[in-house]
């Protein structure tokens, strides 16, 4: 494959040309040669060097120490940084995840041998063009992944790299070379060594993929059962993706939790330490799953007033609502219809200067109010909620209007 170009961001070029002219090697590696080599945009550009650490740092004026034991440096380019690291071989893993301790070396193929997959060990220079040891063009052309050497061997050392295969499946659309789909069997329990934020960003990138169905891999191999008892317990056969949807995190996860129910759904989040902000919108997507949603404004304002518009336009995506409820949600919005207390036209400062207490009773009328707008959006007039709050008043709160 030797004589083939492909192109590179200018500042990689002159990262790799500044080494070389240093009289070291250097190559853009791993998964930018991968993704330019298929036609899609690498998410960043990682060099391999012949160089130490300390020579990279003596070479660029301005550098940061990301992981200098690990031998990367990061270049900074403006406002730029490229990660620089020196060729290496991972010593023996004591834990099934972590080498016990990293050894330089000044062989390209030493380091391109650690990595996983052969899609993923090719390196490229302009002066050397593609270095592939272990076959990645041919697999790449045959949409496979394989590992680099034996597959059994691989896995042992990092289990974590049997979810990356799967995920690398969904987000490339590759089959799974057969000797290492089943060495992913076997080692499927090793997973329960791999760190739950690991496990949790591997899952978010296949469920983020252009093919989230692939899920289903990680319950065919076993996998699931190491992850966590609630994913587990999943019901996975019934994960639909509609079509168009918005590979936002929550949106994903909502998707495949939604049908487990609110309790589940919160408990596969937790398992997998995800963020607040996404358990709290997946539990709205989950708490509405299976309601029905009505035609009507008033009880479709109601639904809208319990959660964040794009969470919203979300639910109505997944739950599967018709044309009607669209054009309904957008006749709401256009007409600016209040859908929360912040709209509401009496606060509660209003509500103590006609005369009511401070404290519960406050809140409780807002609400109330609330509904009564939600009900009918005309009447959020501060003139006619102060003699509706009035008049619930005197007739003891009873609500009825
Ligand atoms: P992406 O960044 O799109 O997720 P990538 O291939 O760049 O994909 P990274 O996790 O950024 O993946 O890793 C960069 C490279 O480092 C990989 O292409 C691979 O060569 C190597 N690598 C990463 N993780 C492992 C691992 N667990 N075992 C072996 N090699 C790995
Ligand atoms: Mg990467």
């Amino acid at each position: 494959m030797r004589g083939q170009q492909i192109s590179m961001p200018v500042q990689v070029e002159s990262i790799i040309d500044k080494l070389i002219e240093n009289g070291f090697e250097a190559y853009a590696v791993g998964g930018c040669v991968r993704d330019t080599l298929l036609g899609r945009e690498p998410g960043d550009w990682d060099i391999t060097t012949s160089a130490s650490p300390w020579q990279v740092k003596s070479i660029f004026r301005r550098t940061i120490d990301t992981g200098i034991q690990h031998g990367t440096v990061t270049v900074m380019i403006g406002k730029n940084g490229y990660e620089v690291t020196t060729y290496r071989i991972d010593g023996e893993y004591e834990d099934g995840r972590h080498p016990k301790k990293v050894a330089f070396t000044s062989e390209l193929l030493e380091d391109l041998k650690r990595r996983d997959f052969t899609i993923n060990a090719m390196a490229y220079s302009h002066k050397t063009g593609i270095v592939d040891a272990f076959g990645g063009m041919e697999d790449l052309k045959q949409r496979r992944i394989r590992c680099v050497g034996d597959a059994m061997e691989r896995f042992s050392e990092d289990a974590l790299r049997i979810l990356r295969a799967i995920r690398f499946s969904a987000q490339l659309d590759f089959f799974i070379e057969e000797k290492t789909y089943a060495s992913i069997m076997k080692i499927a329990p090793g997973i329960a060594k791999v760190s739950k934020e690991r496990i949790q960003a591997e899952l978010t990138k296949l469920l983020q993929s252009d093919h989230p169905l692939k899920i289903k891999m990680v319950y065919e191999t076993g996998i699931s059962r190491y992850v966590s008892p609630a994913f587990a317990g999943l019901c996975w056969q019934s994960f639909q993706i509609p079509a168009g949807l918005s590979a936002e995190k929550y949106v994903r996860w909502g998707a495949l939790l939604r049908l487990a129910g609110p309790q589940t759904a919160i408990q596969v989040l937790k398992d997998l330490k995800l963020d607040n902000d996404t358990i709290n919108r997946v539990r709205v997507l989950a708490e509405w799953a299976d309601k029905k949603l009505i035609a009507q404004e008033p009880s479709l304002r109601r639904a809208m007033s319990k959660m964040l518009p794009e969470v919203w336009d979300v639910l109505i995506q997944l739950n599967g609502c018709g044309d009607e409820v669209r054009r309904l949600t957008d006749e709401i919005r256009k007409r600016g219809d209040c859908l929360d207390l912040r709209h509401l036209a009496v606060g509660g400062q209003d509500l103590i200067e006609a005369g009511i207490r401070p404290g519960k009773e406050v809140g409780q009328l807002l609400g109330q109010l609330l509904e009564q707008v939600l009900e009918c959006p005309e009447s959020n007039d501060k003139k006619i909620l102060l003699e509706l709050a009035g008049r619930w008043r005197e007739s003891s709160g009873c609500g009825s209007c």
